[in-house]
């Protein structure tokens, strides 16, 4: 018998629930992406996450290869896409990690009647591209289809039992025929930032490897240190699947700690935001809870919209942070919340316009994480405090005390020593115009103050 993997969200040969179950099941198995014409067509595939696809299309493929396999690539629609395949393979059995998108359901849905009709059977697998399944925990006793507040899902999912771990296949059997499109190549991709990361299976576990013990021991203290840059960076690893989010859980909770708790804890965010997302797909454009706000647009923000893309805010901190974006394609969580605070509430703009840039530009850029942080730093989202506004100076003074992220960032404040790089503004008059640094879009109080009127808080 011949069994088809179809490849989405989890692109590697590590803990993958249906490549192991389409092995054990089949005598030969055939791997199987799909580049969706509906995904390159919608303008997500944006230059950093196809290179970081390239990367792990042909890690996969090489580690196939080393075990006798190989990775079958083809362009068009998954549902016709598979059935083609199927059929050219003689293949009966599909298998595929469940998506948590609307889009990712409509995709399963196709499939599943595509396949159906044609005598073919489909095979879901839950826990893949997150460590509990989104919908399997629920609140229960409220009526409601999925939790709207972080800790008491927290609660709930760290009482659930994580699913094994399966082990790389040490080999496999692929049928000879069917062809392949050529694995594509992140050197094809124009417009790449010019610090992106190196995606694909190894590169991801090298990545965990190296920070795994004093990272992980250390992280509780240090996550939020913008200079440290002391996180996992792992999240585009996660977004792609090349590592899976079980056995990260599997592994910290064996390590334990403060450090290891503090871990999981943020991995369990990923999926809360998951699990969100899969019960209220709208979330994705729409506020999850409506403040009836009144956002500044694209149109009536114009400037303040570009100086915050373009990293010229006169704000150090969030300066620093949206240069980061630029060059690496990723930036750290708390230049992340800061940033996003500071458009959607201190210059009042749309968070849909933030998440958009975001998107444009993030290795790890993903709906469920993006559009359901940028909601909750909004205010429209999950967040039990959606009036709180961060402050630049004192986020930047609190979580970069000595300055060093900015002037890594902001050479234009290079010369300016310690925390006083925070305020430029502060500066004598030559030592001011030495800096070539712009000045404040605008003042905090005014920011502060249009926020707490538009909202009705004043
Ligand atoms: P670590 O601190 O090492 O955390 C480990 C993993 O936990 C991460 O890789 C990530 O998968 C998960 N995680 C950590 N924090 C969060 C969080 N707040 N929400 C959900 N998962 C989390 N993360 C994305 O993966 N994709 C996005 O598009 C994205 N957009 C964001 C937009 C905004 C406005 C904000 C505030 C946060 C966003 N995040 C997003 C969450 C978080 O900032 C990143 O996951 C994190 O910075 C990635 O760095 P890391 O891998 O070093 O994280």
């Amino acid at each position: 018998t011949v069994a088809v993997v179809l490849f989405t969200s989890n692109l590697r040969l590590h803990d993958n629930p249906p490549l192991h179950a389409a092995l054990a099941a089949a005598d030969e198995v055939l791997p199987l992406f799909v580049l969706d014409e509906h995904i390159t067509d919608a303008g997500f595939r944006v230059p950093n996450r196809r290179a970081f696809l390239a990367d792990c299309l042909a890690g996969l493929d090489a580690g196939l290869r080393d075990r006798g396999g190989r990775l079958v690539i083809r362009s068009g629609r998954p549902a016709e896409e598979v059935c083609r395949l199927a059929t050219e393979a003689g293949a009966r059995d599909v298998y595929v990690a469940a998506g948590v998108t609307a889009y990712a359901h409509r995709r399963e849905e196709a499939l599943r009647t595509a396949l159906e009709a044609q005598g073919c059977r489909l095979h879901v697998h839950d826990a893949v591209i997150t460590a509990v399944a989104p919908g399997s925990v629920t609140p229960g006793s409220s009526g409601s289809d999925h939790f709207a507040v972080f800790t008491p899902y927290f609660r709930r999912w760290s009482e659930q039992p994580l699913r094994e771990l399966f082990a790389a296949p040490r080999a496999l059997r692929v049928p000879e025929g069917p062809g392949s499109e050529p694995v594509p190549s992140r050197m094809a991709v124009a417009g790449v930032s010019e610090g992106l990361a190196r995606g694909g299976e190894s590169a991801a576990r090298e990545r965990f490897a190296a920070w795994y013990g004093d990272g992980i021991a250390g992280y509780g203290d240090r996550h939020d240190d913008l200079a440290g840059d002391a996180t996992s960076r792992l999240s585009p690893d996660l977004h792609f699947g090349t590592l899976s989010p079980v056995e990260l859980v599997h592994r910290a909770r064996a390590t334990g700690g403060p450090g290891a708790d503090a871990f999981v804890r943020q991995l369990c965010w990923r999926d809360f935001h998951h699990q969100v997302l899969a019960a209220r797909p709208a979330a994705a454009h729409t506020d999850y809870r409506s403040r009836h706000d009144r956002w500044r647009t694209e149109r009536s923000a114009a400037d303040d919209i570009a100086a915050w893309q373009e990293g010229r805010t006169g704000y150090p901190v969030v300066d620093a942070a949206m240069r980061q974006l630029r060059h690496e394609g990723w930036m750290h969580n708390r230049g992340r919340l800061l940033t996003a605070s500071f458009l959607a509430k201190t210059l009042y703009v749309d968070w849909r316009i933030g998440a958009r840039h975001f998107l444009g530009l993030l290795v790890d850029g993903d709906i469920a994480n993006n559009q359901l942080n940028w909601q909750w730093v909004a205010g429209t989202g999950t967040d039990s405090r959606p009036n709180r506004v961060l402050n630049p100076v004192l986020q930047g003074r609190r979580y970069d005390p000595e300055g060093t992220y900015v002037r890594r960032w902001v050479p234009e404040l290079s010369g300016i020593e310690g925390g006083a790089v925070h305020e430029p503004w502060k500066l004598s008059g030559p030592a001011r115009d030495r800096c070539a640094y712009p000045e404040p879009v605008v003042g905090l109080a005014e920011g502060l103050a249009r926020f707490k009127e538009a909202r009705d808080l004043a």
